[in-house]
Parts: structure tokens; C-alpha cells; sequence
């Protein structure tokens, strides 16, 4: 008997199967109806070869006239031709590079399907590699023309030698063979949005006759995809909410009152509101887990500093979570100098409500470590800035109260339950993003949590212009330096970012023993596939390359240049960036290190090289290094030779600053599958049928989380909901074995 959780050597041979299994993900029976056609051919012209014209997708019926093999010249193995002809007297090419497993079944006399794409080599048409199925009999041949003649052919994205003709098959003998398909969707639910059953929608995904059937199946599978994600979201959301937190109440007259009385500015209306928010949910018994979006500069920082002086003015601790550590060593100066002498509590001079902040690195030397270490520990420490070290167990906190992860994209949801579990209750959790969130992914990924956002700038923002340069050519090339020099010149500094670190030319930075910094592995701009997008690669421009052809360029005499990136030790770092922000550094040679966070208003040019190596949102987020002060920002996008998808990225980011605008770009040009996955290890991420950047898909997502969460507020365990239990349980087994194989 074939069930949906039939594995599918029931179906195929063992190493198939295993094929299966490793390259597409496909395990079970149901595996295989989720894993829809790429695309569809049209039915009819499948015998006519006179119709076909090169470029295009085909399906035909034809015939094996002639076939013949030989060796090649530059390669080891054999090359096949194969000659098929219609019942009219056309003919078609098929060439195979490698005749193995084909030379013995592709015989004169022969016949069968052939699907490819058409190209032409001279004045013949051929199809390279075509995927093809043979038949035994006319009546074989008939039955499928028959059916090809009335349904649209899928055609899957094939694995290997395992070819869409296959894996056509397997799921058409599985359709008509599999006991029960199972429907997580209450019958209720199902009604009122007029939802197709599962078992139809499968057949118009896999079994289409006309244009529309496979869109209208496509809609139920992306219904209950997003249905069993917001049942996931529901029930960790009340789980949460079901855990007890130590409610942190204001003290008038504290630390806070204290900081609010000497800011030099006033808060945005925004972050009053979201401050009060934040009180509110810090005062609560329950623990507060909500997400504080705003763009670049918005001055969530301070917002959370309030937060974290509110805990420790109700006697808690605060920990700050920073992806490197430039950014944990830029917090921990910045929070120390806005706090002034409430910085300094404990200490003689300091004011007597102060508290003591501290920092907390991989790559401190042991004493500093040891002594930030006890400070935590002993809760003499208020608030603990830090990287990653600061999950690792033998951190221990005397009242840990709040955590606030800065730049969550970063971090997964094991480090943050990590932390969590630091306190003697849960702590109070805010995650803060620059990279802005379309609705769907605050739906979907952010789901467990509530949302803030802060829209308003701060007053004093500059705008930024935006440009690509062709690096094709040299006046371009030679106007781009000339504009940094001139800023310079005019007292700014600049930002030159580069796609990759590479080979200092005097070995000092890599020599035997120098420490590999905890965050060099994400800042190679590893955001595209370039490969599989636009070609061959190119030899990407490394910082040091850079540096030297920037210190060579006559039209830069005299300015100050330096590098900064991942695999520095952390002093020189940390030096770097505070030279540069003493102005002391003219133009700094980066890699995306700089992306989050960093903050020298004094920069207001940055050039990107090899811009269409990054991703919309990572140069949007670059971008946002500059502008920060009362100067306008100029970015300008060096790229050459970049395809066509390239380019329209790269004119997006130049056509507006609108980050929710560019986020949404940014997620239908991604490929899907990865959207969240690289960025969001361990959350409810990859989504296989909805597409987070269109605007239709929202609103399914939208109806499903107000399904999913009506039917967990009214049974949480899904008691009365067996399937959809039973869908929820091997979603997150996917997940768990998916960030088990991420390591
Ligand atoms: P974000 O973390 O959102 O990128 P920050 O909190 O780092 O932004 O703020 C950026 C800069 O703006 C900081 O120098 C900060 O002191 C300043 N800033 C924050 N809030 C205000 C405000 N209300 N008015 C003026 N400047 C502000
Ligand atoms: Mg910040």
C-alpha cells in the first residue's frame, strides 16, 4: 500500500531514490507531489518536427532513423548522434557527449519522447541531451500521444540521470496509486475560503489540461505551506507566552531618568512610543519578544540602551548581541560615551546611580576576558556587550533581564534561546534589524514576535545619490576616484568596499598564529549564485589589490588609505576603526565588515566594486554607512561586464532608498529557496511554494495566519487537529535536520 509517507524506494530503485534524496530533497511519496514542475509545455505539435524553431522548449514524438557514435578527440568516452524522424518525413538531431547508458537504447526503430530545448549546429535543428522515454508499442505510443494531445506536459527540474521524463512518471503512478492524502486543513477553514482538497490540487500541479489548472493547485499548496508555518508560529508564540518572566518595573529618579535628563537631542516621536512599549512589556510577567525594525540610523540604539537602563534600574542585567566584533567594540564605546559618568559606577568620580558596562570578545586577551567575565557574573556588570562569545556556557550572569540582539539577521533562534536560558527566568528579548521587513517576511520568519518599527529619521539625516559606474570605462573608472578625492579634499572621508579580502601582498595579516576573527566568514559577499546566473565567473577585486592600485592612482596623492576586514586581529580592528572615525584614516578599504551598524559621520562617499556581486538589501545596507551626517551621501556602483538580472538589481538600489521597496525587490529576485535559509539558520525558514516578494502571496499568508492562529488559541496542542499535527511534526523535522546538516 503507497502512502504519502511511503519511502520512495517503494517507487524506484534504491540509488535512485538516494539520488533523490541528496540532490532535491526527496524522501517520501508526498516529497514527490510537493515537488512541482518547473514549468509547463504546451500540448499538440508533439509529431510535427517541421514546426519546431530553435530557443524553444519541446516535447515530440518522433522515431530513431539512424544513430552512430565515435570517439572524441579532446575528451575520453564517446559522443552519440542520433537522427529521429516524424511520420511526414522531418528530421531532428539529438547529441549525446556521452553515449554511456544511451547507445544501447537509442536503436533505429526506436521510438519515443524527446523533450529539450532546440538549438541549431549548421542548418540542422538538435537537441542536446534531450530527456527522453521509450516505448514498447504502438499502443503505448498512441495512449501517450493521446494524453499529451489534452494535458500540458510538466516538465521537473531533473537530477543527474534521473531525467523529468522520470520523475514524470513516478508521480503520475504515484497519483494514481497512493492510498490517502491527508488534509491539514479543517473542513471548516476549507469552506469558507474555497479551497481546493489536496488530493485535487496535487492532480492539477502534476496532471494539468489547461493553462490555469496548475496556478489554481499551486495556490492550495502555498496555502497550506504557510498554514502549517503560522501553526508553528502560533504555537511557539503561546508558548512563550505561557512562560513567566520577572516583571521589571520603572524607578523614577534611576539610571534612565538619569541618561533621559542629559541627551543631547530629543527622542523622535517614534521612539517615545516605542520606549513606552518597551517599558510597558519590561513591567510584564510575561516574557516580551519583539522585534524593533528601522532603517539605518533611525536610532534604534538608543531606544534599546533606554530599555537596558530600565532593567537595570529594576535591579536586573542587560546583555547586547552584536554580529561582529567592530560592531560589539562600537556599541561598547558608543553606549560608554552616551552614558558619560553613569558609565562609571563602582568607580571614584562616577555618579552614584552609574552602573558598569563591559565587553566580552573572542579575541580578548584572558585577563580582560576573565575580568568582563566575573563582572557579569557577579551582576557588577549592568550591561555585557558582545559577539558570540557571549552564548558560550561558562557565561554566566547574577540576574540577566534583557537581551538585545542587534542586526538579527545574523543570529539564529538556537543562539537566542542560548542566552535565554542565562536567567533565572527567561529574560526580556528585543531583536533589532536594519535590513527593513516586508509584511510577508515579518508573517512568516518574524511570526513568533511582536513587530515595532521606526520610520522617522532623526533630524539632521543628508539625503544620498546613488550611481552606477561602468568599470568598462577608464573615464568613468578615473571620475570615480576623482570624486573621492575631492570629498576628501573637502575634509570627508570615503568607504571602497570589496567583494573579497584577498592576498595582502606582505603576508602580514595572514602569517601563522594571527587569529581568525569570529566573523571573517560572512563578509565575503556570498549573497548570489553568480555562477549559475550570468556565466563564468570573473576574478573578483580583493581589498589589497585595491589598496595598492588606490595608493598607486596619482589622482589620490596624499590621502590617508587603509584596510580594514574579518581576518585583522581584533586590536587592529578595533584601532582601524577608531583612526578612521578620528578622521585620521582618509579612505578606508573594506570589506562588507562595514555593512551593519558602523557609524562615522563624517563619510559621504562610498564606492562599491564589483557592486553586482552583492545582493540588493546588503548594498542597501552598505549604503546606509553614509549620509549619517549633515553632508550628502554619494554611492556610486562599480560594475563591469554584469548580466542583464545583474543590472536590474544594481539600477533598483540606484532608483530609491525605500528599504521595505527594496526588500521586496530583493526577495523576487533572490532565488527562493534561500531567501531566509543562508540569513535565518534554525528559524521556520525555506518556503517551497509561497514567493515572500509578491504582493498575491501576502495576502494568502495573511488568511493563513488568521486561520492557524484561531485554531492553536482554541486547541493549542491540536488535539482535535490530528493531520495538522501530523504536518507541523514533519515540518519541524525538516527544519531540525536541515540546521543539523547547516551544522
Ligand atoms: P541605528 O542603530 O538605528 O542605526 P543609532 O541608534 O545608531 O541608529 O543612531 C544613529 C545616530 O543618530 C547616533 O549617532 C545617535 O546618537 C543619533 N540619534 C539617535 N536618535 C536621535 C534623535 N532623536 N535625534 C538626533 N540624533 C539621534
Ligand atoms: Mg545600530
Amino acid at each position: 500500500m503507497l502512502t504519502e509517507d511511503s519511502p520512495l524506494t517503494k517507487l524506484v530503485k534504491k540509488s535512485d531514490a538516494e539520488q533523490l534524496g541528496r540532490t532535491k530533497g526527496l524522501r517520501t511519496v508526498g516529497d514527490l507531489f510537493e515537488f512541482v514542475p518547473r514549468r509547463y509545455l504546451q500540448p499538440g505539435q508533439t509529431t510535427d518536427l517541421s514546426q519546431l524553431r530553435p530557443g524553444e522548449d519541446v516535447m515530440v514524438v518522433a522515431e530513431v532513423l539512424k544513430a552512430s557514435s565515435r570517439a572524441m578527440r579532446n575528451r575520453r568516452g564517446k559522443m552519440l548522434t542520433v537522427v529521429l524522424g516524424d511520420e511526414r518525413g522531418n528530421e531532428l538531431d539529438l547529441t549525446f557527449f556521452s553515449a554511456y547508458g544511451h547507445e544501447g537504447k537509442l536503436r533505429p526503430g526506436a521510438r519515443g519522447f524527446f523533450a529539450g530545448t532546440v538549438g541549431a549546429y549548421g542548418r540542422r535543428l538538435q537537441l542536446t541531451h534531450p530527456d527522453y522515454e521509450l516505448f514498447e508499442s504502438d499502443r503505448e505510443v498512441d495512449a501517450a500521444v493521446e494524453h499529451y494531445q489534452t494535458h500540458l506536459i510538466p516538465v521537473y527540474s531533473a537530477t543527474g540521470k534521473i531525467y523529468s521524463f522520470r520523475i514524470r512518471t513516478m508521480v503520475q503512478v504515484a497519483l494514481d496509486s497512493v492510498e490517502r492524502i491527508r488534509e491539514p486543513v479543517p473542513d471548516e477553514v476549507r469552506g469558507r475560503r474555497g479551497l481546493l482538497g489536496r488530493t485535487a490540487a496535487y492532480e492539477l500541479v502534476h496532471r494539468p489540461r489547461v493553462d490555469e489548472e496548475p496556478g489554481r493547485g499551486l495556490t492550495r499548496l502555498k496555502y497550506d505551506e504557510a498554514f502549517v508555518l503560522q501553526t508553528i508560529l502560533a504555537q511557539r508564540r503561546s508558548a512563550t507566552e505561557a512562560e513567566l518572566a520577572t516583571p521589571r518595573l520603572p524607578r523614577p529618579g534611576g539610571l534612565l531618568a538619569a541618561f533621559d535628563a542629559r541627551l543631547p537631542f530629543e527622542l523622535t516621536a517614534g521612539q517615545r512610543e516605542v520606549g513606552a512599549v518597551l517599558t510597558d512589556e519590561l513591567a510584564r510577567d510575561r516574557p516580551m519578544n519583539r522585534l524593533l525594525q528601522g532603517e539605518v540610523g533611525s536610532g534604534k540604539t538608543v531606544v534599546a540602551l533606554r530599555a537596558m537602563l530600565a532593567a537595570i534600574d529594576a535591579g536586573g542585567q542587560a546583555a547586547l548581541l552584536a554580529p561582529t566584533e567592530v560592531l560589539a567594540a562600537q556599541h561598547h564605546r558608543s553606549i560608554t560615551t552616551m552614558l558619560g559618568d553613569l558609565a562609571e559606577g563602582g568607580m571614584l568620580g562616577g555618579a552614584d546611580i552609574g552602573t558598569k558596562v563591559v565587553l566580552l570578545t573572542g579575541s580578548q586577551s584572558a585577563p580582560t576576558r576573565k575580568r568582563s567575565l566575573l563582572d557579569a557574573a557577579s551582576g557588577e556588570a549592568g550591561i555585557v556587550v558582545g559577539t558570540h562569545a557571549l552564548i558560550q556556557k561558562h557565561v554566566q550572569f547574577a540576574d540577566l533581564a534583557l537581551v538585545v540582539v542587534d542586526e538579527q539577521h545574523r543570529f539564529g533562534v538556537e543562539q537566542r534561546d542560548a542566552l535565554r536560558e542565562k536567567g533565572v527566568r527567561p529574560p526580556h528579548v528585543l531583536v533589532m534589524t536594519a535590513t527593513p521587513i516586508p509584511r510577508t517576511v515579518a508573517m512568516t520568519v518574524f511570526g513568533d514576535m511582536e513587530t515595532s518599527t521606526l520610520s522617522e529619521l532623526p533630524r539632521g539625516r543628508s539625503p544620498i545619490t546613488t550611481h552606477v559606474v561602468d568599470a568598462d570605462r577608464p573615464g568613468w573608472v578615473e571620475r570615480t576616484w576623482q570624486r573621492v578625492a575631492e570629498e576628501v579634499a573637502s575634509g570627508h572621508q570615503a568607504y571602497v568596499v570589496c567583494p573579497r579580502i584577498g592576498d595582502s601582498d606582505a603576508g602580514q595579516n595572514d602569517g601563522p598564529g594571527a587569529p581568525l576573527s569570529s566573523d571573517s566568514s560572512d563578509e565575503e559577499a556570498g549573497d548570489w549564485d553568480v555562477a549559475e546566473e550570468e556565466g563564468p565567473p570573473r576574478e573578483l577585486t580583493g581589498v589589497y589589490t585595491m589598496l595598492n592600485q588606490l595608493r598607486a592612482n596619482p589622482a589620490l596623492a596624499g590621502v590617508r588609505i587603509e584596510v580594514l576586514h574579518g581576518r585583522l586581529d581584533a586590536d587592529t580592528k578595533e584601532a582601524t576603526m577608531r583612526a578612521f572615525g578620528a578622521g585620521e584614516i582618509d579612505v578606508l578599504v573594506a570589506t562588507t565588515v562595514i555593512e551593519v551598524g558602523v557609524d562615522v559621520p563624517n563619510a559621504t562617499v562610498m564606492v562599491v566594486v564589483d557592486a553586482d556581486r552583492f545582493g540588493i538589501s546588503q548594498l542597501h545596507q552598505l549604503r546606509g554607512r553614509i549620509g549619517r551626517g549633515s553632508a550628502p551621501g554619494l554611492c556610486l556602483l562599480m560594475t563591469a561586464g554584469a548580466g542583464d538580472r545583474a543590472a536590474e538589481r544594481l539600477a533598483e538600489v540606484a532608483a530609491t532608498t525605500d528599504g521595505f521597496e527594496l526588500a521586496r525587490a530583493d526577495l523576487l529576485f533572490r532565488r527562493e529557496g534561500d531567501v531566509l535559509g543562508a540569513r535565518q539558520s534554525g528559524r521556520s525558514n525555506s518556503v517551497r511554494h509561497l514567493r515572500l516578494g509578491r504582493r498575491e502571496d501576502e495576502q494568502i499568508i495573511a488568511d493563513a495566519r488568521e486561520d492557524a492562529f484561531a485554531i492553536v488559541a482554541a486547541d493549542p496542542d491540536l488535539r482535535g487537529h490530528p493531520a495538522l499535527a501530523a504536518a507541523v511534526a514533519m515540518r519541524l523535522d525538516e527544519e531540525q535536520a536541515a540546521y543539523l546538516e547547516r551544522g
